[in-house]
């Protein structure tokens, strides 16, 4: 990672635009807050996470199975789940500038002297600035000469001024800082804490308003009416659409308790501050697991997914060094949960959430029985059967129906599960494998000179292209052979590309920006032995193999 975290996330986000990973959406009329697009790149990165995720969630276990729910449900869902009356975050504004924050998650200033930094000063005009706030278009910002102020004058320009009059007073890549000529201070943001009286608006220094409660549920009409007896929701979560289907996978599949459900889709939250990047979005996918198992067993279960969830982010290459698990506080707990952890990264702009894994208990089942009146219990037959057996083997007598009847309800039998849910963010886990493969080192170009280059070094499991395939150069048969190779690695499912324009080394270059872990070169050698070279994205070490061999070579260094 780069030292400077703003500076990092700043060539991240212009790699991510110019690569086509991530575009803001609706860029062409300026883009919508909170709505990103996934390019070329992007798209194959994420359904690479996605197909990971239910490769090792789902096909790979005999106790999961996967649903597909729509996205609006019956609004008596968010009734039950308690999302119609709790899922609110408090907001407040700014009566000065008008600029809304999240009264949970507010961003402090800190003034500090820093030494030894050359107080040399820039400053971009403010609509830049706003911009820069949701962390989208930073690389973009117009930086304006030092307007040689004193910290007074700055800090009033910076505000009172208005329009392009407006400045933040910033030292480009390292920070937002005032100086005066002969020292300078850093202003340090202290993010997500929660808004205290008296506190002034970060951006304009202005008085705030009280926190109000907003709801973050998006409402929609379904049909032609638009009165309130119309209104649905968009999901804010996945998580809802497992649990009313619970009975429906229960009596259509075998499978039986314990057993998880597992759903990735669109979920949308209408936040009151999306920001840094993707990560906090109001348009994004979740991968959810709920996992149904006996109340007795349920300690267990939860420890045994938040360790497994933990561990499939880092043999996915997020270093553990930079994964955390942190277990709630008990006043932190949601009222119906035992237990509770987030998985946490440490992005460039501060550890944050990617996964929570969580204890609920038999709230959810319990709420959706009370709300729509269907019996949410398990009867467990394997138990019941191995009981009545025993009884037979041990010579007592055959129970009469009302014995059935109520040793058949013991909890033993029938109880209502429990459920530990881990709950993950695909754009959140997408944007941590960005932000983990980024790297800067130092490779040789064709002369054999070292030049800095930028890899992004993906798992070859979530690499966008598996392998690139060149003609050292555009004559003598090498872009046939060298076709023959991309075509037969299409055909066999490896995401290929095929590129013959410009020097070898610029190619590659190309292909270390996208992430592709295996660079197949067709040359002169090739023509004669038919083999060609192989470089490896990480080592740059170059293999020579047979043309042929190229599909099962990288297969090989895919599965290993
Ligand atoms: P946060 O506290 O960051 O708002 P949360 O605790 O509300 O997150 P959950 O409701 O537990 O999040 O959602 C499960 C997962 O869904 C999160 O761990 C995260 O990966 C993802 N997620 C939630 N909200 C967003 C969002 N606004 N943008 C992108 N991903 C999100």
């Amino acid at each position: 990672m780069a030292e400077n975290s703003n500076e990092l996330m700043d060539k991240l986000v212009a790699l991510c635009k110019r690569r086509g990973f991530i575009f803001q959406s609706s860029e062409i009329y300026g883009g919508i807050n909170g709505f990103w697009d996934y390019g070329p790149l992007g798209v194959e990165l994420k359904r690479n996470i996605k197909d990971a995720w239910w490769e090792d969630i789902v096909r790979k276990r005999d106790d999961m199975v996967g649903v597909d729910c729509s996205i609006i449900m019956n609004p008596k869902v968010w009734e039950a789940s308690g999302h119609l009356a709790g899922f609110t975050d408090p907001m407040v504004d700014c009566k000065g500038c008008k600029a809304r924050f999240r009264g949970d998650q507010f961003d402090l200033y800190e003034t500090s002297k820093v030494p030894n930094i050359p107080a040399q000063v820039f400053a971009t005009p403010v609509d830049a600035f706003n911009a820069f706030r949701d962390e989208q278009v930073r690389l973009d910002t117009r930086i304006i000469a030092n307007p040689g102020m004193t910290t007074e004058e700055l800090q009033s320009v910076y505000r009172r001024g208005t329009g392009r009059n407006r400045a933040r007073i910033v030292l480009r890549g390292a920070g937002i800082f005032v100086a005066d000529g002969k020292d300078c201070y850093q202003l340090t943001r202290i993010v997500n804490q929660p808004c205290k009286p008296g506190d002034k608006c970060p951006i304009c220094g202005g008085d705030l308003t009280e926190a109000r409660k907003f709801n973050m549920m998006f409402k929609t009409f379904v049909g032609a009416m638009e009165d309130s007896s119309a209104v649905a929701y968009l999901r804010p979560e996945t998580a809802q659409g497992i649990f009313a289907n619970y009975k429906n996978v229960l009596d259509t599949s075998r499978i039986k308790v314990p057993f998880g459900i597992a759903q990735i889709g669109k979920a949308f939250r209408n936040e009151i501050n999306p920001r840094n990047y993707t990560f906090r979005s109001r348009e994004f996918e979740q991968m959810e697991i709920e996992f149904f198992c006996h109340p007795n067993e349920a300690d267990k279960w939860y420890e045994y997914w938040r360790d497994a969830r933990f561990n499939w982010y880092v043999g996915l290459g997020l270093r553990s060094s930079r994964l955390r698990l942190r277990p709630h506080e008990k006043d932190e707990l949601a009222f119906y949960a035992r237990s509770c952890a987030d998985i946490e990264y440490e992005f460039p702009f501060g550890i944050s959430e990617l996964e929570g894994v969580a204890n609920r208990t038999d709230y959810d089942l319990t709420q959706h029985q009370k709300f729509s009146g269907k019996d949410m219990a398990y009867f467990d037959d394997d138990a019941w059967q191995t009981f009545l057996d025993q009884r037979k083997a041990e010579g007592k007598p055959e129970l009469t129906k009302e014995e059935k009847t109520t040793l058949s309800s013991g909890s033993s039998f029938r109880y209502t599960p429990h459920v530990i849910e881990p709950s993950g963010g695909v754009d959140r886990a997408t944007l941590a494998f960005l932000c983990e493969a980024y790297t800067e080192d130092q490779a040789p170009d064709e002369k054999g000179v070292m030049q800095s280059r930028t890899v992004m070094k993906f798992h070859p499991r979530l690499a966008p292209i598996k392998v690139a395939v060149f003609p050292l150069v555009k004559k003598e048969g090498m872009p046939e052979v060298a076709d023959r190779i991309y075509r037969a690695a299409k055909k066999a499912g490896l995401a290929a590309f095929y590129d013959e324009k410009g020097a070898v080394g610029r190619r590659y270059r190309r292909q270390d920006e996208a992430g592709t872990p295996f660079c197949v070169t067709v040359d002169g050698q090739t023509l004669q032995d038919q083999t060609v070279t192989v470089r490896d994205r990480d080592s740059l070490k170059q293999d020579r193999i047979a043309a042929d061999n190229v599909v099962p070579y990288v297969r090989e260094k895919l599965s290993s």
